[in-house]
């Protein structure tokens, strides 16, 4: 009975191996959660212009310990199975994150309510409507779900759901996101995400109905699916032409007969003329200059998710490469460093030299592997294996070393650093975490594309 029950827990942690190891600082352990479900009620007060966020996650915990998550703004109230708690933010290496300040018992499962408020939601002065943007990107800290609501990290894979409700206003307003959404009354909405979905995976993005242009398409997937295409922008400029779309469709018929069919259930298409752009899970802001490379990442980085910020780098690396139409190398010649993996196990962001450098590391082992059909049959393999999944270099490591017959772990090592977090970061012989003296705090990161929107992007017509 007990050996079941061991069986029974373990299985209750099915992504285990991507969970980060527990922290104990000031005498405290820190213990990652495993999120099985977060709703969010989401109120605009057009009367007062204020927000309010109630969130409900239920969440286990592998070991007991104090349950860590992340959110920026400061919680007004917080309630954990029933008992008042607070949300302190904690430095870790690399990061900063929240834990609660009541233990919690491993393999129960625990509910935690917080009600919080958006970080100065956008409302309109001439018009009594708001404009908020989930703001994403995956190079400044901080900066995906947990940015606007309380949320678990990468990791981890959460059914979650929204409630949207505009009070007090006569405006007509549309809720943009990658779920399914139901109007349940006028201004109140529900909206149901897919249960693969983490923290990087939602667009949300609310807005007047009448200040969007919004265009209603199908596409026929390789596997002979319809997928519904969405495009919307704002204004009246109409971008979302016959001609755009075609291009649009043109992408994802080549990904597809590169890596097999789209992965998700639908498109949702942000259309922005800026330099602004990024991904998420059936979903893409940016305009047509970063739309190929925004759509290669409905394979890598949302179709297949990163396990944290050592991990993404690949995607980066794989959409460049594709950018640049595989271009190749004269020689596989490793002697170079890229860092991309090079933090510990709590790195929440890519390293900006993933583009670039990490398109240089895959045409060097794509010229390793010329006679066996080079990179891109492992890359579809890759998707194969572990589409809607999280991810970790190590597993690419693996499954190259099986799809070619070799042992690359010493290149990876070599080029992207991987692993060194072990020397870095460790227990001292009290076993208290030593971070005081190993806490590095990584630079946040740019390339030209995962710009965010400014704050007058976002809210201005243009
Ligand atoms: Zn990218």
């Amino acid at each position: 009975m007990k050996f079941l029950i061991i069986l029974l827990s373990l299985n209750a942690f099915s992504f285990e191996q991507y969970l980060p190891p527990s922290l104990k600082i000031n005498n405290k352990k820190l213990v990652f959660i495993d999120a099985e479900t977060s709703d969010y009620k989401i109120t605009f007060d057009l009367k007062t212009k204020t927000s309010k966020v109630e969130t409900i996650i239920k969440f286990r915990v592998k070991e007991t310990g104090y349950p860590v998550l992340d959110f920026v703004n400061d919680a007004l109230k917080i309630e954990i199975n029933g008992e008042k708690a607070r949300g302190p933010e904690i430095e870790i290496p690399d990061t900063t994150v929240r834990y609660i300040t009541k233990k919690v018992s491993r393999n129960d499962l625990h509910t935690l309510k917080i009600t919080s408020e958006l970080d100065e939601p956008n409302f309109f002065e001439d018009m009594n409507a708001v404009a908020e943007y989930f703001n994403f990107t995956d190079l400044k800290f901080r900066y995906f779900l947990e940015r606007y609501v309380p949320a678990s990290f990468e990791y981890d894979q959460v059914k979650m759901t929204f409630e949207v409700k505009f009070l007090n206003t006569d405006i007509e307003h549309a809720v943009m996101t990658n779920g399914e959404i139901k109007e349940l009354s006028f201004n109140h909405y529900k909206i149901d995400y897919p249960d693969y979905y983490n923290s990087s995976s939602i667009l949300f993005h609310v807005r007047p109905l009448e200040t969007l242009t919004i265009v209603k398409t199908n596409y026929k997937s390789i596997d002979n699916r319809l997928i519904p295409i969405t495009c919307y922008n704002r204004g009246s400029i109409k971008y979302c032409t016959d001609s755009y779309i075609e291009k649009v469709k043109g992408f994802l018929k080549t990904l597809e007969n590169d890596f097999g069919p789209y992965p998700h259930q639908s498109l949702l298409i942000y259309e922005l003329q800026t330099n602004s752009a990024m991904e998420h899970a059936g979903a893409v802001k940016t305009g047509m200059w970063a739309m190929r490379h925004e759509l290669d990442h409905q394979w890598f980085a949302r179709g297949i998710m990163p396990n944290n910020g050592n991990s993404g780098w690949l995607d980066e690396a794989i959409a460049s490469w594709g950018d640049d139409d595989y271009n190749k190398s004269s020689n596989d010649n490793f002697d170079f460093n890229i860092g991309t993996s090079y933090s510990s196990v709590y790195k929440r962001i890519t390293y900006g030299n993933a583009y670039s450098g990490g398109q240089r590391f895959l045409t060097k082992l794509d010229y390793k592997f010329k006679n066996l059909g080079g990179l891109k049959p492992l890359l579809r393999r890759y998707f194969e294996e572990f589409q809607l999944q999280v991810v970790s270099t190590k597993d690419f490591i693996n499954l190259m070393n099986s799809f070619f017959d070799t042992d690359v772990e010493d290149i990876f090592k070599k080029v992207t650093g991987r692993d060194n977090y072990v020397e870095v970061y460790s227990f001292d012989q009290n076993n208290e975490f030593s971070y005081n003296s190993v806490l590095r705090k990584s630079k946040s990161s740019s390339c030209k594309f995962h710009k965010l929107q400014s704050k007058e992007e976002i809210f201005s017509e243009k």
